[in-house]
């Protein structure tokens, strides 16, 4: 079997950006607070917890002191909640993220009905969804699930920022057969798509992604 390495092995820009925040903290304080998993890679976590940073699922378990912003982003007033509350807030949201955050946010005030295609219970979309609460929003993951998507006069999409280019082109092809209006954002990032690319200009069979340790044991 050949093994074919994309060049771009390795951590990506969001993710060293948000390691290097939380080290950097590391230096002036011996505890801090991660909202949610920073990352996701469990043997870098482990370490973060050896090294002084604790896990937590709400901001009802920090009292005070400094709380991280894990690199998917989170609902936004969770970041104005901390802040009122005191906490020293670092926002390790990848800026990928927080554009995708700001589109939707830009298309709901310009009155566009919101698709967001990608994954609703991954952080990310749970985070964009949140950028946009009271509006109307849809979440799809394939283009069957656009189904139920009432036909609208204005209709803006934004994507996950790991999202495949294929399956996103796919929906937004079937997606403008259901409204007036439909204007459309690629907010999968740079790093995901250089990624899609190479490998799709390898002769590949398949493809086995291997993100952390754990998964190559299991
Ligand atoms: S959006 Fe791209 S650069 Fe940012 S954390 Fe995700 S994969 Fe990494």
């Amino acid at each position: 079997m050949q093994v074919f390495l994309p060049p771009e092995i390795g951590f990506c820009f969001g993710v060293k950006r948000a390691l290097n925040l939380v080290i950097d903290e590391l230096k002036r304080e011996e505890k801090i607070y991660s909202l949610g998993d920073l990352i996701h890679n469990p043997q870098v976590i482990e370490d973060l917890k050896r090294k002084g940073v604790v896990f937590v699922s709400s901001l009802s378990q920090v009292k005070k002191g400094t709380v991280i912003i894990r690199s998917h982003g989170v609902d936004p007033s969770l970041i104005r909640k901390a802040r009122e509350k005191g906490l020293k807030v670092i926002d390790a949201t990848c800026p990928y993220v927080a554009k995708v955050q700001r589109i939707a946010k830009f298309l709901s005030q310009k009155s566009y009905r919101i698709v967001i295609v990608g994954l609703s219970t991954h952080p990310e979309i749970k985070g964009v969804m949140a950028s946009v609460a009271g509006k109307k929003t849809y979440v799809v993951k394939d283009a069957q699930e656009i189904e139920r998507i009432p036909f609208t006069g204005k209709m803006g999409v934004v994507v996950q920022t790991t999202e495949s280019l294929d399956n996103f082109s796919n929906i937004v092809k079937n997606l403008v057969k259901r409204g007036k209006e439909c204007r459309v954002f690629n907010t999968i990032c740079k790093v995901i798509r250089r990624r899609q690319e190479e490998t799709k200009l390898q002769e590949i069979d398949q493809v086995d992604l291997l993100s952390s340790l754990l998964t190559l044991q299991r």
